[in-house]
């Protein structure tokens, strides 16, 4: 039998830390730690690692941002400039690397879940895929010829730019930054902005949809034409909806029209376009192959 490594992951984000442990998904156990201050929380997700019944080889930790991606940098593994109060230029792979005295991998939440989607879920033997989270906010990350995409800082895929239609659609956007550019047209706030906070509830037949599958469309055909995915995945909790799946395939193949010659864009289309298949785990499970990812 071999040895299995066992390993840290935490999938941070803005209203949580999601801890784990273990050596793959069939045996994650995990601890749910509010994000209130960067002390308290950073020193609950240390007790969890600390109290682990194994040894823990390398720590991977998927995180909100922005984050600091660049290895040359002096705060690398930092989140830089968040808008979340307290948060502003903390050190989250140096404290956990020295706190633990392990190698740590560090990357964004969405990169990591991409990267988990290509390892174990609905990407599996894949090298490129896009993974777009639809949810308070908007963001992706990309595997690339079997590489997580970084660039000059990360994809910030949430905040491109989409056909705006003020006559369809008058609604302003509410991104902070650019108005309406995709997250602030198509994210969970945005559709509350624009219908009100029973957004989640309107019936599948309810407008709403249609144009969420619109620009959603256009956000997957920019992908397609820029960066040519193999699969995309599409999480986050507007994607709770099962019925806009459909709809997006249809506006999708609308939008390519039959112009990009690969099987998967015409008869295949329902494939290209699906839901995450790790089942909310995919930023935890990222995170743990960042980890293995960081071992020498
Ligand atoms: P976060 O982005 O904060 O990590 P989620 O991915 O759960 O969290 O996204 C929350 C957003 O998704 C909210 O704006 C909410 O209105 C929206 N949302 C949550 N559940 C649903 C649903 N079943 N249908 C449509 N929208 C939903
Ligand atoms: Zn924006």
């Amino acid at each position: 039998m071999g040895f299995v490594k066992n390993f840290a992951a935490i999938e941070a984000g803005g209203t949580k830390f999601v801890c784990g442990i273990g050596s793959g998904p069939d045996d994650l156990t995990t601890a749910v730690i509010p994000t209130t201050t960067p002390t308290e929380t950073l020193t609950r997700c240390l007790d969890f690692f600390r109290a682990s019944p194994h040894p823990l080889a390398a720590i991977g930790i998927g995180s909100f941002g922005p984050v600091d991606l660049n290895p040359a940098s002096p705060t690398w593994g930092y989140i830089t400039s968040t808008p979340k109060a307290g948060w502003h230029n903390t050190d989250l792979a140096g404290t956990f690397s020295r706190a633990l005295n392990i190698p740590v991998g560090f990357d964004t939440d969405v990169n990591a879940a991409a990267l988990a989607e290509a390892r174990w879920g609905a990407a599996v033997g894949l090298k490129n895929c896009v993974y777009l989270t639809v949810g308070t906010g908007i963001g992706g990350g990309a595997v690339v010829n079997g590489q997580l995409l970084h660039g000059l800082v990360h994809p910030e895929m949430g905040h491109i730019r989409i056909p705006h239609d003020l006559a369809l659609d008058p609604f302003p956007g509410v991104c902070p930054f650019h108005g309406d550019c995709l997250e602030g047209l198509a994210s969970g706030t945005a559709m509350r902005g624009r219908w009100g906070d029973v957004a989640p509830t309107l019936p599948p037949d309810h407008p709403a949809w249609q144009l969420e599958a619109r620009y959603l469309a256009l956000a997957v055909a920019n992908f397609v034409f820029t960066l040519s995915p193999e699969r995309v995945i599409l999480g986050g909790g507007v994607m709770q909806q099962p019925h806009l799946f459909p709809l997006i395939h249809a506006e999708l193949a609308k939008i390519l029209n039959e112009y990009v010659q690969a099987p998967q864009l015409l008869t295949a289309i329902h494939e290209y376009v699906v839901p995450p298949g790790l089942n909310g785990r995919s930023g935890l499970l990222g995170s743990l192959a960042l980890a293995e990812a960081a071992l020498p």
